[in-house]
C-alpha cells in the first residue's frame, strides 16, 4: 500500500515537501515532483504546509500507574491533612465499605500542618476501607490499619517507603477495566504526538494486559520489567527491553543516596539500594539476551555505583542522573551508558531542591553540561509523577524551569525526544529516514518559530504510526 503526505515541511530538510510511505515504512522524501509521480497509484494526504517531525518518544514513564491513575483519588494540590482526610472520607462514602481506596499526588511540603499524614488520620475517616495514599514522588506512601492488615505489613505510623511501598502496590487489586484504561492512556499519549514509550518497572500483569491488547495498540510500547518478572517478549508493538532496578530513592522523600548529608536533615544521606556488583551481575545476564539494565540513580552516591558497574558492562541506561557534580561528569565521559533518561519537568516540580541540597543544587539537572560532555540524553516524563505532555517538558528544557538550570536549544530538546529516545528503547533505526516506520507528527505550529514560552502550547494535529493516523482527523484521498 502506497501513501503520500504532500505539502509538508519536513524537520531537518524543509526543501522536502513530500513523504512517500510504503506498507507503513518510509520509502523516500522529495520535492513536489516526487509527489506527482505517484498520482493515481497512491493515497494522498495534504499537510497544508505544516511542520512534520518524527513521532516523539517518552523514554521513561509508568504506563500502568498512569492508567490506573485515571480512576485513583487525585490528591495533587491538596493543602492540608484535613482536606486530605475529607477527600478520603467522601471517596469511602461513594465506594462503599471494603473497597480499596488508592490515592496519589499528595505532598506534605504543601500541607498547613507541616507533617506527614499517618495511619490514624486515615483510620479516622475510612476505618472500613483499605486505604493507600502515595506521595507525589512515588517513593513513599501512607496506609491505614485495614490496608496494612490486608497487605500483611506492619508499620507503626502506616508509612511505607521504597520496596515496601512497591510490594504493597503490587498486591492492591487493579480496577476491573484495567485493560481499557491502558488502551485509553496510549491514545492520550498519541494525542500529544507520542508514537513510542518505554514503560518502567513493569509487572507481569501489565505485560499480559498489553499482550492481550496487542492487535489494538496505537503506539509502540517498550518495557523495562521489574527484576522478578523479567521475561523475553517481542510481539508486534510490544517488546521487553530489559530490567529496571532502583539504586536509590528520591529527593522529595530524602531517600536519594548522597555523598554528603541532606542540607535540611543532618546525619541523613539517603538510602543506597544497589551496589555496583549487583548491577554488573544483572547487566551480564541481560547482555546475553541483547537487553539493557535501566538503573534508577538520582543522588551522586548512587551514580558512583553506576560508574563502578560501567567499568565492567556497557548495556546500562541511567534513569534520572539528577545530581552530577563535575568529578562524576568527568568520569562518565570515559564510561558512558547507553543513554541518560532525564525529565526536564523536574526543574519545575523540584523548586524546593535547594533546601535539600544547599550549594550542590547547581549540579542538579544540568543537562547543558551533560550534553556538552557528549552524553546522550533521552527525554521523558516519568508520568504519572510529572505531566505526560512532552511539550510541557520540552518547554521546561528551553527555559531551565523554576530552578533556572542552564537551558537547552530547541534542536537539542527535540533530539532528546526523537533519535535519543530510539536508543533508549533499543531501536537501531534513525527517525524520519527511509526504511524506518512511518511514525510522524504534523504540528499546529513550528517549534522553531515560536517564543519558548509558547512551546508548551504546541499541539499535534495528526499523529501517524506505521503510516496510519492514530490521532486527529486525517483524510487520505
Ligand atoms: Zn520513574
Amino acid at each position: 500500500m502506497l501513501r503520500v503526505i504532500e505539502n509538508a515541511r519536513v524537520m531537518g530538510s524543509y526543501h522536502n515537501s513530500c513523504i512517500v510511505i510504503e506498507n507503513g515504512v518510509i520509502k523516500e522524501f522529495g520535492g513536489s515532483s516526487l509527489c506527482d509521480k505517484y498520482r493515481g497509484v497512491a493515497k494522498y494526504l495534504d499537510a497544508q504546509g505544516k511542520v512534520v517531525i518524527p513521532g516523539l518518544i517518552d523514554s521513561h514513564m509508568h504506563l500502568s500507574s498512569y492508567a490506573v491513575g485515571k480512576v485513583r483519588l487525585d490528591l495533587r494540590g491538596v493543602t492540608s491533612i484535613e482536606d486530605l482526610k475529607e477527600a478520603v472520607r467522601s471517596r469511602a462514602l461513594s465506594l462503599g465499605e471494603s473497597k480499596w481506596i488508592v490515592g496519589m499526588g499528595w505532598d506534605h511540603e504543601q500541607f498547613r500542618e507541616k507533617r506527614l499524614p499517618n495511619r490514624f488520620d486515615l483510620d479516622e475517616v475510612a476505618p472500613n476501607n483499605p486505604v493507600l495514599l502515595i506521595r507525589v514522588c512515588g517513593h513513599m506512601g501512607v496506609a491505614n490499619t485495614l490496608a496494612l492488615r490486608k497487605l500483611g505489613l506492619e508499620s507503626e505510623e502506616g508509612h511505607l517507603y521504597e520496596d515496601r511501598l512497591y510490594e504493597a502496590l503490587k498486591r492492591v487489586p487493579k480496577p476491573p477495566n484495567y485493560r481499557d484504561l491502558l488502551l485509553d492512556s496510549l491514545y492520550d499519549l498519541a494525542s500529544y504526538g507520542i508514537t513510542r514509550i518505554c514503560s518502567m518497572s513493569v509487572l507481569r500483569e501489565e505485560l499480559d494486559a498489553l499482550l492481550h491488547l496487542r492487535e489494538r495498540l496505537p503506539i509502540w510500547v517498550h518495557l523495562f520489567m521489574s527484576e522478578e518478572d523479567y521475561t523475553r517478549v517481542e510481539d508486534g508493538r510490544v517488546s521487553v527491553e530489559g530490567i529496571k532496578v532502583f539504586a536509590d530513592g528520591s529527593f522529595g522523600a530524602r531517600t536519594a543516596a548522597l555523598r554528603e548529608d541532606y542540607a535540611d536533615d543532618p546525619g541523613n544521606r539517603g538510602v543506597l539500594l544497589k551496589r555496583s556488583g549487583e548491577l554488573v551481575r544483572l547487566a551480564k545476564v541481560l547482555e546475553e539476551d541483547g537487553k539493557m539494565l535501566a538503573v534508577h540513580a538520582i543522588g551522586d552516591r548512587a551514580l558512583e555505583e553506576v560508574l563502578g558497574a560501567l567499568k565492567l558492562v556497557k548495556n546500562i541506561r541511567v534513569e534520572h542522573a539528577s545530581l552530577m557534580p563535575p568529578d562524576l561528569l568527568q568520569e562518565f565521559k570515559n564510561r558512558q551508558p547507553v543513554v541518560f533518561a532525564v525529565q526536564p519537568h523536574f526543574t519545575i516540580s523540584d523548586s524546593w531542591l535547594e533546601e535539600r541540597l544547599g550549594d550542590r543544587v547547581k549540579y542538579a539537572y544540568n543537562y547543558r553540561a551533560m550534553i556538552e560532555a557528549g552524553f546522550t540524553l533521552a527525554g521523558s516524563s516519568d508520568a504519572p509523577i510529572e505531566p505526560v505532555n512532552p511539550w510541557i517538558s520540552i518547554g521546561a528544557a528551553l527555559t531551565g524551569g523554576l530552578l533556572g538550570v542552564p537551558p537547552l536549544a530547541i534542536d537539542e530538546a527535540l533530539e532528546m525526544y526523537t533519535s535519543s529516545g530510539l536508543r533508549a528503547c533499543g531501536v537501531k533505526k534513525a527517525p524520519l529516514s527511509p526504511g524506518s516506520p512511518a511514525d510522524l507528527v504534523i504540528l499546529d505550529e513550528s517549534p522553531w518559530h515560536l517564543n519558548k514560552l509558547d512551546i508548551p502550547g504546541i499541539r499535534a494535529l495528526l499523529t501517524f504510526v506505521e503510516g496510519n493516523v492514530v490521532y486527529g482527523e486525517g483524510k487520505w484521498y
